[in-house]
């Protein structure tokens, strides 16, 4: 078993540790905990083990009734590797604890490549990760874009791409977040940090993004125009999305006429959180033009498109699976779809 401990039980922190739950090979030993709030409680009823930070977390949560068990440095004692989702402020800094501790520990994508020298994508570079003691698994829109990029530079070759991205304002619980009403170029000078952040896991690729804050919740949704290095028809790139790991094709006529129905879709599905792993290509925007330049619409759920990455992550660094085999285990754990092949 792979004892897992989880830094920051936020947004990205609280899906990986319920996902650590469901894999055969990994426990989860126990998560810290901020603040003594309804997910601390929330936690406590599934049976998560909650660790303070430090004296100051400890005395909080006694007065708030909520029982630890022993600060972040115990749980660092019991862990063969930490998740550590706290965030663009607090990460970078603990990365000497965990070097102190001797505590292998995957990052999330707020961090800057050059912390753990190597960006993640299970469909990727899987096997590079085996035996670092550090790994950044990149954001959600990079995640998108690698396995969209990956099943088309497998198949056809990538000359260039190109994505607009117009990114939800916040994520639900935001609320002192904005715009409301507005549209945000983020940043508005060219490239958005997308296009470089993909470069670090497909060094080949040559690609340039660029961004939009938009008043939304939910999701983000790419505009991509890539110039394919083969001829191929709009069936020819469909199929290579088909036979990607991770990639759901959606259809308007089937009633996705937007990001909400992809939300509603996975609540219908009863998806925990309404999440969705999956990058969401919309199958009648994938369109060809001059034989080689294709157009196509994606969605990225950006809270829960790098839950399956991180797991797989965790086997990749403990060299604990083969990349075929942890992306299977995976996925049969969150109710994934097998690609068609
Ligand atoms: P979040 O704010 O939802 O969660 C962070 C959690 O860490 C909170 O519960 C907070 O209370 C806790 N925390 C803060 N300081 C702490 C400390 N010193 N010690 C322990 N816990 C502490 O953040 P998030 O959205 O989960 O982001 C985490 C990382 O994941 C970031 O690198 C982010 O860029 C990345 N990421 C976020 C998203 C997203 O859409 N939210 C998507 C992909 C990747």
């Amino acid at each position: 078993m792979i004892r897992v401990g989880v830094n920051g039980y936020g947004t990205i922190g609280g899906r990986v540790a319920d996902a650590v739950t469901k894999q055969k090979d990994m426990e989860l030993v126990g998560v810290t905990k901020f603040t003594p709030d309804y997910r601390a409680k929330l936690a406590i009823d599934k049976g998560v083990r909650i660790f303070h930070l430090d004296a100051d977390g400890q005395a909080k949560f006694q007065k708030a009734k909520i029982p630890t068990q022993g600060s972040l440095q115990d749980l660092l004692k019991k862990v063969d590797v930490m998740i550590e989702a706290t965030g663009e402020e607090v990460a970078s800094g603990n990365k000497e604890m965990y070097e102190k501790a001797g505590v292998r520990a995957i990052f999330e994508g707020g961090e800057e490549h050059e912390l753990t020298g190597f960006s993640f994508n299970a469909n990727c570079n899987y096997d590079g990760a085996k035996g670092r003691k550090y790994v950044r698994v990149v954001s959600c829109n990079t995640t998108g874009l690698c396995r969209t990029l990956h099943a088309l530079k497998t198949s056809f070759g990538v000359k260039k791409a190109r994505a607009v991205l117009a990114r939800r304002a916040a994520d639900p619980q935001e609320t002192g977040k904005g715009p409301i009403d507005a549209v945000v170029p983020d940043p508005v000078t060219l490239p958005s940090h997308h296009g470089p952040d993909v470069m670090t896991v497909l060094p080949d690729v040559n690609i340039t993004t660029m961004a939009i804050k938009i008043p939304t919740t939910h999701m983000h949704l790419h505009s991509l125009i890539v110039t394919l290095s083969k001829k191929t028809t709009r069936e020819e790139a469909i199929a290579a999305f088909e036979k990607e790991q991770r990639i759901m094709l959606v259809e308007g006529k089937m009633g996705f006429k937007s990001t909400s129905h992809v939300i509603d879709w996975a609540r219908w599905k009863g998806r925990p959180r309404n999440d969705v792993y999956e990058a969401v290509i919309w199958k009648e925007s994938v369109t060809v033009v001059d034989d080689n330049e294709l157009y196509a619409f994606l969605g990225v759920q950006q809270e829960s498109i790098v839950v399956p990455e991180n797991i797989d992550a965790i086997r990749g660094m403990m060299g604990a699976a083969s990349q075929a085999d942890s992306i299977k285990m995976t996925n049969a754990s969150l109710g994934i779809a097998e690609p068609i092949r």
